[in-house]
């Protein structure tokens, strides 16, 4: 089977064209990332302009790069949750569009679920297995027990890690840096910690004193912020200027982060042993979202992989940020399971777009 994938849900416009092998015929993605660099962060009307505009030639050319004409797709899925509502409108409707004008199955998608099923394209990973999930908008850890079965173990209680990593390279003013000037905050934290001492600030790790799996990161921004207060003052920071310790805060800060996520998920671990939630030949542990491109994190997550045996599944830096190819492999699941596809006129008419929606059960409640 084939099948087309559309995203919209934050700031990228994506398309992809997927067979059931998992081979990518054709894609395109369009970024929006430098206009809202300029806001200083995302603004949804702006973002919803931007899809409208660039929707049509994204998807049409994915399918042009596919050699494979609308005729010849199997069903066409797209991203109707969670996400910025006026950017997931902009998918929903023209996905559905084409299938209703082509007379195609639509598949509605989850966004989550997509970044966490991404690596079942490039690489064996049987259900069940433990997903943890860190992006622009989540931290997760979540037991994937099949398509249609999530169970929560821990989420965040206030931002997420990409928010963590964004704002804090807005207030360090990283753009200001030529070689960070078009990077994500994430990309530009890591780039300028290569070089610098992780030990030279010390940002407590929260919520290390609990038992459950949350994440919490909001608290590590304000020891940030306030740390960076007093350096600006101690050098006389003015303007547009970057501290001349930047490389130390940076690794100190992506220090603090990693060592929360991975403290975290340990516990996620010993939670399933003890409460035996996996068998033991299926202690895989899948990372995904756009914070999964992060080289330092991935190296602390190995190295608690083989302390509690398990197997690391990373997809590449390119498939943990948003694309529209996920969306296509998520089709394609769903597809040859069939499970969440839409055949009739009534029903795709009916499919409308949740700005929040947890991708399952808490299982700790
Ligand atoms: P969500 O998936 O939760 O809806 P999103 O789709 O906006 O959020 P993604 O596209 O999955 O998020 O990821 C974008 C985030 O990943 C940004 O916050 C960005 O800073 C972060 N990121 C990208 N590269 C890196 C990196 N190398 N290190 C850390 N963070 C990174
Ligand atoms: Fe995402």
């Amino acid at each position: 089977c084939i099948i087309l994938g559309i995203e919209t849900s934050c700031d990228d416009t994506g398309a992809a064209v997927v067979d059931e092998t998992g081979q990518v015929l054709g894609e395109a993605l369009h970024s929006q990332h430098k206009v809202h660099l300029l806001h200083g962060g995302i603004i949804p009307p702006i973002a919803n302009r931007l899809h409208e505009e660039h929707i049509v030639e994204v998807v049409e050319s994915a399918l042009a790069s596919s050699g494979v004409s609308l005729a010849d797709v199997d069903a066409i899925a797209t991203t109707v949750k969670p996400g910025l509502p006026l950017s997931l409108c902009v998918g929903k409707n023209y996905g559905k569009k084409l299938a209703l004008d082509a007379g195609k199955p639509f598949i509605p998608i989850h966004h989550m679920e997509a970044h966490a099923l991404t690596i079942r394209m490039v690489e064996k990973v049987e259900f069940p297995f433990l997903v943890l999930l860190i992006s622009g908008g989540h931290a997760l850890l979540v037991l994937a027990k099949s398509l249609d079965e999530w169970k929560i173990i821990g989420q965040t209680i206030d931002d997420a890690p990409g928010e963590a990593f964004d704002k804090a390279a807005r207030r360090l003013k990283l753009r200001n840096i030529p070689e960070c000037s078009s990077m994500s905050g994430g990309q530009a934290v890591e780039y300028l910690s290569r070089e610098g001492d992780p030990r030279a600030f010390d940002y407590p790790t929260p919520m290390w004193k609990y038992r459950d799996c949350s994440f919490s990161f909001s608290g590590l921004k304000h020891t940030l912020y306030k740390n960076i207060e007093k350096l600006e003052v101690e050098y006389a920071i003015e303007g547009g200027r970057v501290l001349p310790n930047i490389r130390d805060v940076c690794a100190s800060y992506q220090y603090a982060l990693t060592k929360h996520i991975v403290r975290q998920t340990q516990k996620a671990m010993i939670y399933i042993s003890t409460r035996e939630l996996l068998p033991e030949e299926n202690y895989s542990l899948v990372v995904s979202g756009g914070v999964a491109c992060n080289q330092y994190i991935k190296t602390a997550l190995r190295v608690l992989c083989h302390k509690m045996g398990y197997t690391l599944f990373c997809p590449p830096p390119k498939l943990c940020t948003d694309n529209g190819i996920m969306i296509a492999w998520n089709g394609i699941e769903r597809w040859k399971a069939k499970t969440g596809v839409l055949y009739s006129k009534k029903d795709i008419e009916a499919v409308d777009i949740q700005g929040k929606s947890p991708i399952g059960e808490d299982l700790t409640d």
